[in-house]
C-alpha cells in the first residue's frame, strides 16, 4: 500500500499548475468532420487566449472502432489549420504518454483504488449487448452492487472475467456548472452504474476521460453537448477521488439542411456530411474552412460583434467563452462558399497561383499556355478551386459553338457586323509585331476607331471567336495574350467561316 501511494504521490506531483491547460482528444476513428474540428479549434484557442497549454490526446481505448490512417488524418489536419499543440504523442511533454493505448495499466491501479474506497465494484455479470463495454448499460439493479467486497477480491483472485463499475449513490442529487449551460441539477436515479473498465483490462472512455484530464493537469474540457448528460457521472467520479472538477465546455451540435431532404438535422459523417479533408478536396482553403467553422456557435462581443472575418490570429486575440452559443448553429455550404471566395480573392497573387495551378492543370495542359496569367484572370472569379478547370478549358482547345453567340444586343453585334469586324480584326492581329497586352489592346482600340465602332462591337466578336465561350474570366484582349499570336488568328479564321457559311 505505501508503494502504492507513492505511485500515486508521484502521479499528482507531475501535474502542472497555474495554467490554463486544455486538450483536444479526438479517437482515431475517420476523417476529422466539421464538429469535431471546431471543437479542436475552440479548444486551442481557449488555451492560446489565456496563454496556457494546449494538449493532444489520442483516445484509441475502444479499439473495436480504430481506422488505419485517423491518427494521421488528425495530425495533417490540426497542422493545416495551424492548430499546433504543446504537449502530444509527437512531442511529448511532461505528463504522457499522450495515448490511452500506452497508459493502460494506469487506468486498473485507479479503478482499484475506487473499488477499495467503495466507489466502484466488482461486475461478474455476463454480457447482455455485444456494446455494452463500450456504453455502459442500465440495468435494473446489478446483483454484483451488493456482493461482499472480500467474496468479490476473491473472485477477480482466482481469475474470473468481470468489469469494474461506478457505484452510483442512490439518493441525492449532483449539480454543475457548464461554462455555455449554466447550473445544470440531475437526479442520481437518472445515473446508471456505468462501467469504468472494461473485460480486457482497458478503460471505457467515460473513465479514462476523467482520470487523463485529471492527470494531465486540464482546466477547461470542450467537448460537444453529447456529453452533457454524463458529466454528472464524471462530477461523482472526480469527488471519489478527492479532484477538483475542471471547468467543463459543451458546444451544442452543427445543424445542416439536408441537400436531398430538405431536413434539419446534426451534421454527421455518417449521412455523408463533408469532413473537413473533403471540403478542401471540393476546393475550399483551409483559412477559409476554420474562419467560418469558428463561427458555428460563437459569436465576437462589442464593437467586433457583426465582424466574420477573422484569422487565426486574431480569433486567439478575440475567442471569449461566454460568447459560445447553447443553440445549435446551421453548417450552410453557400455561406462557407462566400467566405472562400473572399479568402481566395485576398490571397497574395503568388499563393492564389500556387493553390491554382493544380486544377488550371486539369484543365490546360499545353507547356505554351502562361499558367500565372491565367491564374491572374481567375483570382477575383472562382469560388472554390475546383471551380477552375470548367472556366478555363477553353484555353485548351475551342469548344464547339454555335454561330449565335456572335449576336450580342449590348455590344451592337450581329452576324454581319461581327463577320466585319473579324474580316478586320484578323489582318490587324496578323501584323502587330509584338503580341503584349498592351499592344493587343492598342490594337483593337484603334481600329474600332478608324472602324467608327464601339470598342464593345469589336471586342465581342474577337471574344467568342477566340474562346467559343459566351461567358469567360477576362476579356478579348487578355484571352488573345494567353493563347498566343498563331493560336489566336486561327481561332479567329474558324469563326469568321462559320460566320460566312
Ligand atoms: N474521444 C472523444 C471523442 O472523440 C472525446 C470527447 C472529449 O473531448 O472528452 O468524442
Amino acid at each position: 500500500m505505501s508503494l502504492d501511494k507513492q505511485w500515486f504521490d508521484e502521479m499528482e506531483a507531475r501535474i502542472p499548475k497555474g495554467e490554463i491547460r486544455t486538450r483536444f482528444a479526438p479517437s482515431p476513428t475517420g476523417y476529422m468532420h466539421v464538429g469535431n474540428l471546431r471543437t479542436a479549434l475552440y479548444t486551442y484557442l481557449i488555451a492560446r487566449h489565456g496563454g496556457g497549454k494546449f494538449l493532444l490526446r489520442i483516445e484509441d481505448t475502444d479499439q473495436g472502432r480504430l481506422v488505419e490512417g485517423a491518427v494521421e488524418v488528425i495530425y495533417a489536419t490540426m497542422r493545416k489549420c495551424g492548430l499546433t499543440w504543446d504537449e502530444g504523442p509527437d512531442v511529448g511533454g511532461p505528463v504522457g504518454p499522450y495515448i490511452q493505448s500506452k497508459r493502460r495499466t494506469l487506468y486498473g491501479r485507479y479503478a482499484k483504488r475506487l473499488v477499495e474506497t467503495g466507489h466502484a465494484y466488482y461486475c461478474f455479470c455476463e454480457k447482455e449487448h455485444p456494446e455494452e463495454d463500450v456504453d455502459g448499460f442500465d440495468r435494473e439493479e446489478d446483483p454484483c452492487r451488493a456482493l461482499d467486497p472480500k467474496l468479490a477480491q476473491a473472485r477477480v483472485e482466482a481469475g474470473e472475467p468481470h468489469v469494474i463499475r461506478q457505484r452510483i449513490p442512490r439518493q441525492g442529487q449532483t449539480t454543475f456548472c457548464d461554462g455555455v449551460y449554466g447550473q445544470i441539477t440531475v437526479d442520481h436515479a437518472e445515473l446508471d452504474d456505468q462501467i469504468l473498465l472494461k473485460r480486457d483490462g482497458l478503460p471505457t472512455y467515460n473513465f479514462a476521460n476523467v482520470v487523463d484530464d485529471h492527470l494531465m493537469g486540464i482546466t477547461h474540457v470542450v467537448r460537444g453537448a453529447e456529453y452533457l448528460s454524463s458529466a454528472p457521472k464524471y462530477n461523482l467520479l472526480y469527488q471519489a477521488f478527492g479532484w477538483d472538477v475542471p471547468t467543463y465546455i459543451h458546444c451544442a451540435s452543427v445543424m445542416i439542411n439536408d441537400p436531398d431532404t430538405g431536413v434539419v438535422r446534426k451534421m454527421s459523417k455518417r449521412m455523408g456530411d463533408p469532413s473537413y479533408e473533403e471540403l478542401l478536396a471540393q476546393g475550399y482553403l483551409s483559412q477559409a474552412v476554420v474562419n467560418y467553422v469558428s463561427l458555428l456557435g460563437w459569436a465576437p462581443h462589442g464593437e467586433l460583434a457583426e465582424q466574420e472575418f477573422f484569422t487565426l490570429a486574431e480569433l486567439i486575440d478575440v475567442f471569449e467563452i461566454d460568447g459560445i452559443s447553447k443553440s445549435p448553429s446551421a453548417f450552410d455550404m453557400d455561406k462557407l462558399t462566400y467566405f472562400n471566395a473572399s479568402y481566395l480573392r485576398a490571397l497574395p497573387p503568388q499563393e492564389f497561383y500556387q493553390a491554382a495551378l493544380p486544377y488550371i492543370r486539369q484543365a490546360v495542359t499545353c507547356p505554351d499556355r502562361p499558367t500565372q496569367e491565367i491564374a491572374a484572370l481567375l483570382q477575383a472569379r472562382c469560388e472554390r478551386l475546383t471551380d477552375i478547370p470548367e472556366k478555363i478549358d477553353f484555353f485548351e482547345t475551342l469548344p464547339d459553338y454555335e454561330a449565335g453567340l456572335f449576336i450580342n444586343k449590348k455590344s451592337k453585334t450581329d452576324s454581319v457586323v461581327s463577320r466585319a469586324m473579324l474580316e478586320a480584326a484578323i489582318p490587324m492581329l496578323s501584323t502587330l509585331s509584338e503580341w503584349s497586352n498592351e499592344a493587343i489592346h492598342q490594337g483593337l482600340i484603334s481600329l474600332a476607331q478608324s472602324l467608327e465602332v464601339k470598342n464593345a462591337t469589336l471586342m465581342w466578336p474577337v471574344r467568342i471567336a477566340a474562346s467559343g465561350r459566351a461567358v469567360t474570366p477576362g476579356g478579348a484582349v487578355e484571352i488573345c495574350h494567353i493563347l498566343g499570336k498563331e493560336e489566336t488568328l486561327r481561332r479567329l479564321e474558324l469563326g469568321l467561316n462559320k460566320l460566312i457559311e
